[in-house]
């Protein structure tokens, strides 16, 4: 599969990615929650060294997890992790279940953090589709209808294109994907690897290249044009009006007439029948 040779090549080396604890990729997955990635990476180092499994996380304090928890913003995520710790250790024999409708029924694991665990921690295809993730899938498998698409269809496209035994690779591959190449705005469709199966391709391209003939219509005898036009006539040397208006390349007498009295009225210009430039 491209995509996933693409990431054997280019995908990013995380450590969360180098383990299939399920307690770990959890630990990682709330702290990314909404904290970017380089500032999690130390936390997340350093989380471990302290309460490396959910035993020594439930037996530590509260206080003790929130000053650890410092640094990353929106605390109640530690405190709820302290507690599903007490809820596995104490409840579920140290171990989360194995299910996306088990795993929601926890407290603090809502369906993206449960198809994460799925994929990352269990290699098997799991609903962890994001804003990145929708769009990819939406801009890949539908073409130009893509606004009229439902996130729910989009799960479902995303779900039947995991590949079978490689679910974790492939859910990483489409995280790096969608901030390296198929990115929200200008995406690098000439640099995709996925170009020639996309059903989107060089759409994007296409719509800004419409966005820039647009605005240069629109500049195209605008009264900025026309100044310009002026103003680079007479920098060749040009001095007459006459001779000045039948050097560009436009027949509106009305505009150019108002731009250059626009010009002369802002002391641009000297001479009248000879017209040049103001030192
Ligand atoms: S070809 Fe362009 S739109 Fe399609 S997946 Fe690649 S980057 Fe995204």
């Amino acid at each position: 599969m491209k995509l996933l040779k693409w990431y054997a090549d280019e995908g990013r080396d995380l450590p969360w990615r180098r383990t299939k604890d399920p307690y770990k990729i959890l630990i990682s997955e709330i702290m990314l929650q909404q904290t970017q990635v380089d500032r999690v990476i130390p936390k997340y180092e350093t989380w471990l060294k302290t309460f490396p499994s959910w035993k020594t996380l439930a037996a530590g304090s509260r206080s003790d997890v929130l000053k650890l928890w410092s640094g990353l913003g929106y605390n109640n995520r530690a405190v709820r992790l302290h507690a599903l710790s007490k809820l596995v250790v104490e409840e579920l024999g140290g171990k989360l279940p194995v299910s996306e409708e088990e795993l929601v029924k926890l407290p603090g694991i809502g369906p993206y953090t449960a198809g994460a665990l799925m994929a990352f921690a269990h290699n098997k295809p799991g609903k962890c589709i994001d804003v990145n993730i929708e769009r990819i899938v939406k801009r890949y498998s539908f073409p130009k209808r893509k606004k009229e698409i439902t996130k729910k269809e989009a799960e479902e496209e995303f779900l039947f294109l995991f590949p079978k035994n490689k679910a974790t690779d492939f859910a990483n591959a489409l995280m790096d994907f969608g901030s390296m190449i198929c990115t929200a705005s200008n995406p690098k469709c000439d640099d995709c690897p996925l170009y020639d199966d996309c059903k989107s391709r060089g759409e994007r391209n296409e719509e800004s290249n419409e966005r820039v003939k647009k605005r240069q219509t629109t500049f195209l005898h605008s009264n900025r044009w026309w100044r310009g036009q002026i103003l680079k006539a007479l920098n060749q040397g040009l001095q007459t009006e006459k001779d000045i208006f039948a050097a560009i390349e436009g027949d509106d007498k009305k505009s150019f007439t108002a731009a250059l009295a626009q010009l002369r009225a802002e002391g641009l210009l000297s001479g009248s029948r000879r017209i040049s430039i103001r030192e």
